[in-house]
């Protein structure tokens, strides 16, 4: 791009001016110059180009937090469905279970005897099928132990 320096007339006193120099040196007078159609497409694309850039990657960080949060899911799902409490498995984790579901559960309740690896901890998720359709899932020690579930669809 650099390199090749080239001239133009001034438009004033006629001396050759640098075709790029804001003013002639000769006379001052301002020159106003057009950008050449090239420069305006290599800017519209390099405009184009950043714009699509950032939206992908705003599309993309978007998606990438939604997912992590509803679990892959394309809606915001804050209920139990009865094909997420069949993903439930014994020895999964709490947070493993949340990325199932979609949602964080409600801790009913805790017995915590002294040891963490046997401390009992029941959680229960809204369920999307009736008012009061729910899924209990007991952990011990931080592990899926059983899991229960009243009128999930
Ligand atoms: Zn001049």
């Amino acid at each position: 791009m650099f390199g090749k320096e080239k001239f133009e007339k001034c438009p004033t006193c006629g001396e050759f001016i640098l075709e790029n120099a804001p003013m002639c040196l000769h006379c001052g007078t301002q020159v106003k110059r057009k950008f050449s159609s090239r420069r305006i497409i290599f800017i519209c694309v390099c405009l184009v180009l950043s714009i699509t850039c950032f939206t992908w990657a705003i599309i993309s960080l978007m998606d990438s937090s939604s997912s992590s949060v509803t679990g892959g899911s394309a809606f915001k799902d804050t209920t139990i469905s009865m094909s997420e409490f069949n993903k439930i498995k014994t020895g999964m984790t709490y947070d493993e279970v949340v990325v199932v579901v979609g949602c964080k559960g409600e801790l009913m309740s805790e017995v915590d005897i002294g040891y963490s690896e046997y401390a009992t901890k029941i959680y229960s998720w809204e369920g999307n099928g009736y008012a009061g359709s729910n899924a209990n899932v007991t952990f011990q020690g931080g592990k899926v132990v059983s899991k229960a579930q009243i009128g999930l669809e």
